[in-house]
């Protein structure tokens, strides 16, 4: 078939149940609008989901990150370790503290998690925190890096938008609960989505308590808590923020998240599916071990590109010769204009996976047609272009 005839396969795409609409629908003539009954019984569902004490619906990840972040007592001056490769939310949340994000590199092109030793080198007497992403819904080594931030007495927040629902081999509970406080993305792309929204999750009554607060402007009551009668007036008690949920969105997460654990298990076998066929290709690393498929939320389909000067001809022929969509995750963050001001050291492997990493498309129902489609382009892609100059690799290769 030639290129303009056939369809686009997206990297991502979304489909809701009549449910989850009807549950939207719902809240809208209920006339309440945000942060009420609907709000509440989501962070209930989720929390239970979770095996979390707490769970705080909020605006976005971002949010969650920030308020982890203030939580765990960073301030101006201060410093929060994070990877390199992430989503740039993760290091913009320990500036929006007045803090400075030190970059660690990641393990490498099997494991795009942090590098626990890596992390330890970095601790200064200025260190707060640490953040663990869970690279594509594949936890970071949590055992390590807890027992890094034990020794050192600073906490550890887990980055959790890509992971809802997974686990780590050795643990009992979901990723999320492991560390100080676990902040989750519901933003459009994700596994769990509603648009724009976030949630952070934690055991400790204090942090919970500090959250519930500076979500809403530190303020002693809420509207929901004014309606019901249930207090006259308020104080303001602090500097808080404007980081609330609205009703809409928390039917929306509360509908889909009864569907989630299928969702999962499709993702599950569309990637093992991925590995077998990818197997057989020459010149890709694909990350992470058969058997950890099985603990992933699957958020993303990561593969390695061995030849960094091949990532990028091999984007555009997939897309414009055989309409296949692709994303890098992610540029390193020190590479970014707004990062270039502070000083990094060395990252190595973080730039190596920032040129050559490749993310193909994966969602609940993608079809196996499509799937082939999609190994077929890369294969072929990969037989037929040439390697382009790459962005020189700033960092002395360990
Ligand atoms: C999406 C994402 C975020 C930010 O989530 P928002 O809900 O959009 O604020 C943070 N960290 C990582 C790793 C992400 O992928």
């Amino acid at each position: 078939m030639a290129a303009a005839e056939e369809s686009l396969v997206p990297l991502f795409d979304v489909v809701l149940s009549d449910e989850a609409i009807g549950a939207v629908e719902d809240t809208l003539r209920s006339g309440w609008l945000t942060l009420g009954p609907r709000t509440k019984a989501f962070e209930e569902a989720f929390a239970e989901h979770l095996g979390a004490r707490h769970a705080i619906a909020l605006s976005s990840c971002t949010a969650g990150l920030h308020l982890a972040y203030l939580a765990a007592g960073v301030g101006p001056g201060d410093e929060v370790i994070v990877p390199a490769i992430t989503f740039v939310a993760t290091a913009n949340a320990a500036r929006y503290c007045g803090a400075k994000p030190v970059l660690a590199d990641i393990l490498g092109p099997h494991d795009v998690g942090v590098d626990p030793a890596d992390v330890e080198a970095r601790i200064t007497p200025r260190t707060k925190a640490v953040c663990a992403v869970h690279f594509a819904g594949y936890g970071a080594d949590m055992k390590a890096l807890r027992d890094v931030c034990d020794r050192h007495g600073i906490a550890l927040i887990e980055d959790v938008a890509h992971a809802p629902s997974a686990t780590l081999a050795g643990f009992d509970t979901k990723l999320g609960t492991l560390g100080l406080a676990g902040a989750f993305s519901f933003f459009s792309n994700k596994v769990l989505s509603c648009g724009e929204g976030g949630l952070l999750a934690t055991d400790d009554d204090g942090v919970a308590e500090q959250v519930r607060s500076l979500r809403s402007h530190a303020m002693t009551s809420g509207t929901w808590d004014r309606h019901r009668g249930h207090s006259a007036g308020y104080d303001v008690v602090g500097l808080g923020y404007n980081y609330r949920m609205d009703e809409p969105r928390a039917a929306l997460l509360t509908a889909r998240l009864a569907t989630l654990e299928d969702e999962i298990a499709q993702r599950r076998a569309h990637v093992r599916r991925y590995r077998e066929l990818l197997a057989g290709i020459d010149g890709i690393t694909v990350p992470y071990r058969d058997d950890e498929v099985e603990r992933s939320s699957c958020y993303v389909m990561p593969i390695m590109v061995d030849e960094p000067g091949l990532r990028d001809p091999l984007r555009a022929f997939m897309l414009e010769q055989r309409r296949i969509q692709t994303s890098v995750l992610y540029p390193a963050i020190h590479e970014f204009t707004a990062y270039l001001s502070d000083s990094h050291g060395d990252l190595p492997r973080s730039e190596r996976a920032a040129r050559s990493e490749l993310t193909l498309p994966l969602f609940p129902h993608l079809s196996e047609a499509d799937q082939d489609r999609v190994v077929a382009a890369l294969a072929d892609g990969l037989a037929e272009v040439a390697p382009q100059p790459v962005p020189a690799e700033r960092s002395e290769a360990r």
